[in-house]
């Protein structure tokens, strides 16, 4: 059985449909904090609750025979995390703690970390690699590499595997259109970009036009959804073949503006899109690339989805079925 901590949230729920579609057991906990009932596969058994709730989660453990963890519940929003890091301590870092604990009095050894591209900060240079330092420049970051380094430390003392993969910025939507990105408040560009061709915003933002970019805009590495809960899989196999611990990044390697992305948006969707120039958003970066070659040549990851194109259609097929996002 494998335990999906976050199986209703975003890139949650699409690991599991990946999963099960492999003909894998799967157990989800989520608290529906940021989750949602209808992004949760039929086939999954379903706790509600939350993984700071030691009681609960033994009782989760006690119920299941787990044989691996793949973890996503936590909170990921930036800006929030500016606001009131203390939320992103006790929910992302205590949680994991909790975690943890768990796995080692149930003898659970493997873990499959959803980490993030916010652990290096501002980068030393493009592309960025597993090895290159790690400085967050915000509290999301901060709890997400203290979540890396108290995997590291169980390693040591409990033997407890764990393979954390870094993930730059993940977008799109299941094939089927039936699960997709669904935050409220949406704060993603893609989404947000496809939000003005569906008639519910008159304009995309454009944070900054001043960067240090061939357009002026930021530039970021977009990986498809499903590419990434790929990648968890095999990180899942490669643990059963009693893999040491590692850290890799999930990227494609190759970086579009916030320009390029919106001229993307208007090529699929056959709609335009219009646009204002806003003043930088605080903390970001002027580019984020991901060098994925150690999971591609490791892990054996071969994202499909390479073109931006392919991955804004998929968003916009999932928005278009479910305008309004999930009901529950
Ligand atoms: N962005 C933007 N307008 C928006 C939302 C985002 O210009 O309404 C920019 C943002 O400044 C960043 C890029 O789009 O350069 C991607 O932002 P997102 O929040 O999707 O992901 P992040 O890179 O922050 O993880």
């Amino acid at each position: 059985m494998i335990l999906v901590c976050g199986g209703a949230g975003y890139i949650g729920s699409h690991t599991v449909f990946e999963l099960i579609d492999q003909g894998e057991k799967v157990v989800i906990v989520d608290n529906l904090q940021t989750g949602h009932k209808d992004a949760i596969h039929e086939k999954a058994k379903f706790y509600e609750g939350d993984i700071r709730n030691r009681d609960f989660l033994d009782k989760v453990f006690s119920e299941n025979e787990i044989e691996v963890v793949v973890h996503f519940a936590a909170n990921s929003i930036v800006g929030e995390s500016m606001e009131n890091p203390i939320k992103y301590y006790d929910n992302n870092v205590y949680g994991t703690q909790v975690l943890l604990e768990t796995m080692k009095k149930h003898n659970v050894k493997k873990i499959v970390f959803s980490s993030t591209a916010a652990t290096y900060g501002e980068p030393e240079r493009i592309p960025i690699l597993e090895t290159d330092k790690t400085e967050p420049t915000n509290a999301y970051g901060e709890t997400k590499l203290a979540m890396e380094k108290m995997f590291k430390w169980a390693d040591f003392a409990y033997k407890i595997k764990y393979i954390s993969l870094r993930y730059f910025n993940v977008a799109g939507a299941h094939k089927s259109g039936e699960i997709g990105e669904n935050h409220s408040p949406e704060t993603h560009l893609i989404p947000l970009v496809l939000q003005v061709p569906l008639g519910k915003r008159k304009y995309i933002s454009i944070f900054g036009d001043d960067y240090d970019t061939h357009d002026g805009t930021c530039v970021r590495d977009y990986i498809h959804v499903t590419d990434v809960a790929d990648a968890h899989i095999l990180a899942v196999k490669k643990l059963r073949n009693g893999s040491d611990s590692s850290i890799y990044n999930l990227g494609n390697g190759e970086g579009f503006t916030v320009k390029e992305i919106i001229e993307a948006a208007k090529k699929v969707t056959g709609l335009d899109i219009k646009s204002s120039i806003e003043k930088r958003r605080k903390g970001d970066p002027a580019k984020l690339v991901a060098s994925s070659q150690k999971a591609m040549t490791e892990l054996g990851w071969n994202p499909k989805y390479t073109s931006i194109e392919s991955i804004i259609d998929s968003a916009w097929k999932w928005h278009k079925n479910k305008p309004d996002g999930f009901e529950n």
